[in-house]
């Protein structure tokens, strides 16, 4: 197919999708877990999620520098989060705490309601599929089996386990060779636009911003979405996939 300026689309062969918060709810779980810590140490309404959000930033970067191991972070994340709060609780409670944090998590897990639609059709488009996290490998394997999303993917990559965070390119060009694709033929979608769609643009793949919030600040040379249900839309439009053009009967599903 040949665009109406007369330039050939990009031809993509995969697809590398972020986790958290673009397949998975992360934050909504991660919110309502909140509730096991914050509960046991101060009364009241205050949003204390900006502070977990930067205490978990500070121990996340000492996972991927290899300081500690994704279970030790979470102990220290947590013991560093209620010391914030002013209560120094020992080891024992601490990880009593965090275990009841995690359980809540797991209970609250869901996918977003346009991921598993969007998933069925790039894979009957013919793309191969990898799924590209900054969080703990074993986590986010458990998580997209048990939400069902696991067979949709080629590789699983992840930064705990490679020793190298999304927006470096080292990460985004391990999950090309995993599947053995060039990343011109790749695209990669994410929920952050520096560490998700710029970080795979500037390692030389197709990076795409999912905004689900509708923030829509100006993103010279970046498609947006805000729904997973216009990616395959975007695809046909903008860029070849193996199996799919604009004329194909492969229906693009609705939000
Ligand atoms: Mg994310």
């Amino acid at each position: 197919m040949v665009a109406n300026n007369g330039h050939e689309p990009p031809a993509i062969d995969a697809i590398c999708l972020d986790i958290d918060d673009t397949l998975i709810d992360f934050t909504g779980s991660a919110r309502s877990a909140l509730s096991v810590l914050i509960g046991s140490v101060v009364l009241g309404s205050a949003d204390l999620w900006p502070t977990w959000q930067r205490v978990t930033e500070e121990h996340s970067a000492m996972v991927v520098a290899g300081e500690l191991d994704y279970d030790a972070m979470r102990h220290a994340r947590t013991k560093a989060f209620l010391s914030d709060l002013g209560s120094d609780l020992d080891d024992d409670a601490v990880a009593a705490l965090e275990d009841r944090r995690l359980a809540q998590m797991s209970r609250a897990w869901r996918p977003f309601p346009d991921v598993l639609p969007c998933l069925d059709w790039l894979r009957a488009a013919g793309l191969r599929l990898a799924a590209v996290t900054n969080a703990s490998g074993p986590r986010q394997r458990e998580r997209l089996a048990s939400l069902g999303l696991e067979r949709f993917f080629d590789a699983v990559i992840s930064a705990g386990e490679l020793g190298a965070a999304k927006p470096d390119p080292v990460i985004f060009h391990t999950a090309c060779a995993e599947l053995d694709v060039a990343p011109a033929n790749t695209a990669h979608i994410g929920d952050r636009l520096d560490l998700d769609a710029h970080g795979a643009r500037d390692a030389g793949l197709h990076g795409i911003w999912l905004d689900r919030d509708h923030t829509h600040p100006p993103t010279p040379g970046v498609p947006v979405i805000d729904t997973l249900a216009d990616l395959p839309a975007l695809l046909v439009t903008e860029y070849r996939t193996p199996t799919v053009t604009s004329t194909s009967t492969l229906p693009i599903p609705r939000r």
